[in-house]
């Protein structure tokens, strides 16, 4: 609630609990795990139950006195997710308060070896294969190999529909890059 006195008060221009040793524009320290931190609320739209920090995609944070910079790896090339990402990025960083940038970079390439453990896990109790050569997508609800693939062509470019053999489900498989 605001009250009367604090509307009367002028916006102060320094932060009242922090005393500046440097200029007086410096917010507090921010390091790269605080920015990871923020980054695992970020999800990408096609992979929603993952965070892109276990999806792997964060190639690197850097902090730098123009404020900080992203770098991510696409995973889907062509995927129209990608400006969505960052701007969710972007979104995501605004607590920060340092101007931030976020590159995709075709550096590295991106191969589903990056996901976390934790994001297969929960790729595969959302009934998503990880990303796999259509011959080693497993089932993942009962990780039979007897797997079909229904359509090349699933919900999205970057995913294809499949059907286990063993446990008679439908399932959905990211495609690899
Ligand atoms: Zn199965």
């Amino acid at each position: 609630m605001v009250t009367a006195a604090a509307l009367r008060c002028p916006a102060p221009t320094t932060a009242a609990t922090t005393t500046p040793t440097t200029t007086p524009t410096t917010t507090p320290t921010i390091d790269g795990a605080a920015v990871r931190d923020l980054l695992r609320s970020v999800h990408d739209p096609e992979i929603p139950t993952i965070s892109i920090v276990d999806l792997g995609i964060v190639e690197s944070v850097a902090i730098t006195n123009d404020g900080i910079e992203i770098e991510l790896l696409p995973t889907f090339v062509g995927c129209p997710a990608l400006d969505i990402i960052r701007g969710a990025v972007l979104e995501a960083l605004v607590p920060l308060g340092r101007p931030t940038t976020v590159e995709f970079t075709w550096r590295v390439p991106w191969t589903s070896s990056r996901i976390s453990p934790l994001g297969r896990e929960r790729l595969a109790a959302s009934g998503f294969a990880p990303p796999a050569e259509p011959a080693d997508v497993r089932c993942p609800y009962c990780a039979s190999a007897r797997v079909a693939m229904d359509s090349a062509f699933g919900p999205t470019q970057c995913r294809s529909l499949f059907y286990c053999r063993d446990c008679r489900q439908p399932f959905e498989a990211f495609k690899p890059v």
